[in-house]
């Protein structure tokens, strides 16, 4: 039916559309009941304290491999996933795996755990208490849990989603503002939201290795954020030179391929037990 509707179209479509939209019907529909069939995982990539040097939290990041297809990159199926209406079950999965393994490391390390909602889970009216059930669910204190949302997905509803927020922070969830610096606003729009950290998008590390104008408006962030009682953390180090900026504007973690890619739990597992002094 999907192909014979997209046939009649193929005047306004061209032939890449409707190659991309049933390519599209086909992961839209592979993707369903994909976290019962065991063809999703998280790898886990390390944030490192830049004045300690030790590895403090853990960020989740899901990973889906199809049966044929292989390996299906998180910047492509969680956009079908939002839009098919299957990203809450896919983001409760990942909620509960990451609580699971969380218990796992608190063996090795005192690490947090850091999971990505996306705006669509932010953004329902029962979030918050999911997230609290499942916590309850799999008897996991939540000062090992931070949230990663956007600004983008808080702006949308900035009333809901601070009310939700709200509601995790005095239960003693942490949050975090991902890939800030990515969109249009500004710190001091965000002064008054729920957050206890700023992730620095990676595009102020790229710009500022190519010489750019970013590398000062980085320090001013982690200023600004810093005035505000925010933790800092810059995502994308990839090499050595970003991670001396780093710590010369003062910011406080920082994750990247420099210090560690994301990898299975046994294997960042295995590197912590490594690292750690006897
Ligand atoms: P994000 O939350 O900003 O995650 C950071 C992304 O940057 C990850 O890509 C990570 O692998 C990549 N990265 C880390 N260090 C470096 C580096 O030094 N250089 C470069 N170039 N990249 C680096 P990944 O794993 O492909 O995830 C992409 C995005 O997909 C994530 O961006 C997040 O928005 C989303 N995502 C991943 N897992 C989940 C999930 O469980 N739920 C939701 N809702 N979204 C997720
Ligand atoms: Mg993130
Ligand atoms: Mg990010
Ligand atoms: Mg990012």
């Amino acid at each position: 039916q999907h192909a014979l509707d997209e046939r009649e179209h193929i005047g306004i479509f061209n032939e890449d559309m409707l190659r991309r939209s049933q390519y599209g019907h086909l992961l839209e529909a592979s993707l369903q009941g994909a976290e019962q069939r065991g063809e999703l995982s998280l790898l886990y990539q390390p944030i490192q304290d830049l004045r300690t040097g030790r590895w403090v939290a853990l960020e989740a990041l899901m990973r889906w491999t199809h049966p044929s297809l292989g390996s299906v990159p998180p910047g492509t199926f969680i956009p079908v996933a939002e839009r098919a209406g299957l990203i809450t079950a896919l983001g409760d999965w990942a909620l509960r795996r990451a609580l699971q393994d969380a218990r796992t490391a608190q063996h090795i390390a005192p690490l947090r755990v850091n999971v990505n909602v996306s705006p669509i889970q932010l953004l329902s009216p029962d979030f918050a208490q999911r997230v609290l059930d499942i916590l309850r669910e799999q008897d996991a204190p939540a000062s090992t849990l931070t949230l990663e949302v956007t600004e983008s997905s808080v702006m949308q509803n900035v009333d809901l989603a601070c009310r939700h927020l709200e509601r995790l922070r005095e239960a003693g969830i942490h949050i975090a503002l991902d890939d800030f610096g990515s969109g249009h606003s500004s710190l001091g729009l965000l002064a008054d939201l729920p957050f206890d950290t700023v992730k620095l998008d990676r595009s102020f590390l790229r710009d500022s290795a190519r010489g750019g104008t970013r590398g000062a408006l980085l320090g001013s962030s982690v200023r600004l954020a810093h005035d505000l009682g925010l933790r800092t953390v810059a995502e994308g180090v990839e090499d050595e030179d970003m991670l001396q900026l780093l710590t010369h504007y003062d910011c406080d973690a920082a994750q990247g391929y420099h210090i560690a890619r994301p990898e299975r739990l046994e294997e960042v597992l295995g590197r912590l037990q490594a690292l750690r002094p006897r």
